[in-house]
């Protein structure tokens, strides 16, 4: 718990957004996108949008109708950004050169990458 408030920022919400593989591949930036120091769940859309994270793929007509929408927004939220990680690695480092994940905050900087 101490640690959590070092700084004074850490103590914020991490959420997780994971891509579907839409017509059968997976797209940049990564297969999930972590969003760390966001301020609230909007802020957090916000910073995964700036990202390549995008909604109502196939409403728009870029995603497959069959497979679904690529994005839906906010996947889950953690504690902290290792159970994010944790949360969002089924194995595999990247798959077919999409890294298993990014960590994005809202300096827009890509700090992690796997
Ligand atoms: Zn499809």
């Amino acid at each position: 718990m101490a640690m959590m408030l070092i700084g004074g920022r850490n103590n914020k919400m991490i959420y997780s957004f994971r891509q579907n593989n839409s017509g059968g591949y997976y797209t940049k930036p990564a297969k999930n996108i972590i969003v760390k120091n966001a301020r609230d769940a909007s802020h957090a859309i916000e910073i995964a949008t700036d990202a390549g994270m995008y909604v109502d793929g196939v409403a728009s007509g870029v995603d497959c109708s069959c497979c679904g929408d690529r994005w839906y927004g906010i996947d889950d939220e953690h504690d902290t950004l290792d159970d994010a990680i944790a949360w969002v690695s089924d194995g595999y480092r990247d798959h077919d050169g999409i890294p298993q994940y990014i960590v994005v905050d809202d300096l827009d900087v890509l700090d992690t990458v796997l």
